[in-house]
């Protein structure tokens, strides 16, 4: 971890800054450097915002810095659902924001930026404006995937370099106003998801964007842009070249928000399911017509998710992402251990899945067709019994309760469906 070079300001990690910031409040004249922003007056409610994010935005301001929510929790306060976090933006270095707040710290060793630690181990994420590397610096010839972007910059050039609009506004407090660089207004109130330039290129510089715009279509109930939908399509053989942690991360991020289902079946629909689990597209084209078991589990995972208030285990995502095709492997196999072993190898492989996920995966897929034939014996002393038991429950519930909904309609109308050609094994086996 990177630390402030001044002794004398040891940050008190325990200790909540809650000395009071906003008392002395009187919304300071705003000095902004490059080009205007549109300017929408929306007052956020207050009890809606997160007092410490307040916090930390209202003492940056009064100490003549310009700070910002931004990103996913503006964008959340504006559709009205509740951020899972508050990010802020200034253009105060790291080390001037690391003065401002005893209880900070600087992370990052590329990008520094400060987490501003309150009590119950909330942090506040406060970072610098960067701006995108320019091509001779951060990207390689041809090649546009970004190495470097660890420049700063303003407000406007740390607008541009995020991926979609709707993830660009800043919210300014004292003013009640949200500056909008990219057009990300008009898009929340579309309802549609746009990258903030073209859509090829910004996915080809990073390609895990390509899973971000599925997860804020599915989790939003948004559409996406026919130029960005093309733009997955085209650009889908980029993951390959994403680190694997960050795809490993980000297929969670699908499975946890909610909205499972309609996640992957974007993501199927796409070809995007192919690249990233050609295991579960490949089982999803070649099931009977009428086999909606791979819907049902994660229509059930959004249930208990939505239920629960909260994602469930990620083991058990994983489980439920793929146990599908994990039974299949393991069906008519005397040793099924050895066969969910196989099947998740290149899984494991290409998505950086870590052991203490693979490992129990494996064991739940060889248990349950003893489990669900009630021959429970010795499995019951087993350390994956519960979860076991819990993978075989989502399973029966999702059979028994009401069918999926219909998530065909996530996709605006205009958007041109690419429906890929499904090669289906078994014609392959068969020569036809
Ligand atoms: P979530 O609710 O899932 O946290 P989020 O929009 O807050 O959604 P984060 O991953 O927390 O997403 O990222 C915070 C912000 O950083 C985003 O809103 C976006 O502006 C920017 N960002 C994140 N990832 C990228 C990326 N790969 N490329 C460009 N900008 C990004
Ligand atoms: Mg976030």
């Amino acid at each position: 971890m990177a630390r402030s070079p001044s002794p004398d300001l040891e940050p008190e990690l325990d200790r909540p800054d809650d000395e009071g910031a906003g008392s002395e409040a009187e919304a300071p004249s705003r000095v902004r450097s490059g080009p205007d922003p549109e300017i929408y007056p929306v007052s956020l409610d207050e009890e809606t915002i997160d007092p410490d994010a307040a916090k930390v935005v209202r003492r940056l301001v009064r100490h003549g810095y310009e700070a910002y929510l931004v990103g996913g929790c503006v964008r959340d306060l504006l559709v009205g659902k509740r951020p899972k976090d508050f990010d802020v933006v200034t253009n105060a270095r790291p080390d001037d924001v690391r003065r401002l707040f005893r209880n900070s710290r600087i992370i990052g060793r590329r990008f520094r930026l400060v987490h501003v630690l309150f009590g119950g181990g909330k942090v506040i994420e406060t970072a610098t404006f960067r701006k995108a590397p320019p091509e001779s610096n951060g990207r390689d010839g041809e090649d546009l995937l970004i190495r470097n972007d660890n420049v700063f910059g303003d407000a406007h050039e740390d607008a541009q370099r995020r991926d979609f609009t709707i993830n660009a506004l800043f919210y300014d407090l004292e003013h009640g106003e949200i500056l909008d660089w990219v057009g990300g207004m008009p898009d929340i109130e579309r309802r549609s998801v746009h990258t903030i330039g073209k859509p090829v290129v910004r996915f080809l510089e990073d390609p895990v964007r390509l899973l971000r715009a599925i997860k804020f279509s599915a989790r939003l109930d948004f559409g996406i842009a026919p130029d960005v939908y093309d733009a997955i399509v085209c650009c889908r053989h980029a993951l390959r070249r994403a680190a694997k942690p960050r795809l490993f991360e980000e297929v969670l991020r699908l499975m946890r928000g909610g909205a499972a289902h309609r996640s992957l079946w974007i993501a199927w629909e796409t070809g995007v399911l192919d690249v990233l689990l050609p295991e579960l597209s490949t089982y999803l084209a070649d099931r009977e017509d009428d086999d909606d078991t791979v819907w049902r589990i994660l229509s059930e995972v959004d249930r208990r998710t939505q239920g629960e208030g909260a994602p469930l285990d990620d083991t058990v995502l994983w489980a439920a992402l793929l146990l599908e095709p994990l039974r299949e492997a393991c069906h008519g196999e005397r040793d099924r251990v050895e066969a969910a072993f196989h099947f998740l190898e290149p899984i494991v492989d290409r998505l950086n899945v870590p052991r203490r996920i693979a490992e129990p995966v494996r064991r739940v897929a060889s248990m349950l067709p003893r489990l669900e034939s009630g021959r429970v014996g010795r499995l019951s002393r087993s350390v994956h019994y519960s979860l076991a038991l819990e993978i075989a429950s989502l399973r029966g519930a999702s059979l028994s309760g009401p069918p999926p909904p219909d998530v065909t309609d996530v996709l605006p109308s205009e958007a041109t469906r690419r429906r890929r050609r499904r090669r289906r094994r078994t014609r392959i086996e068969s020569g036809l």
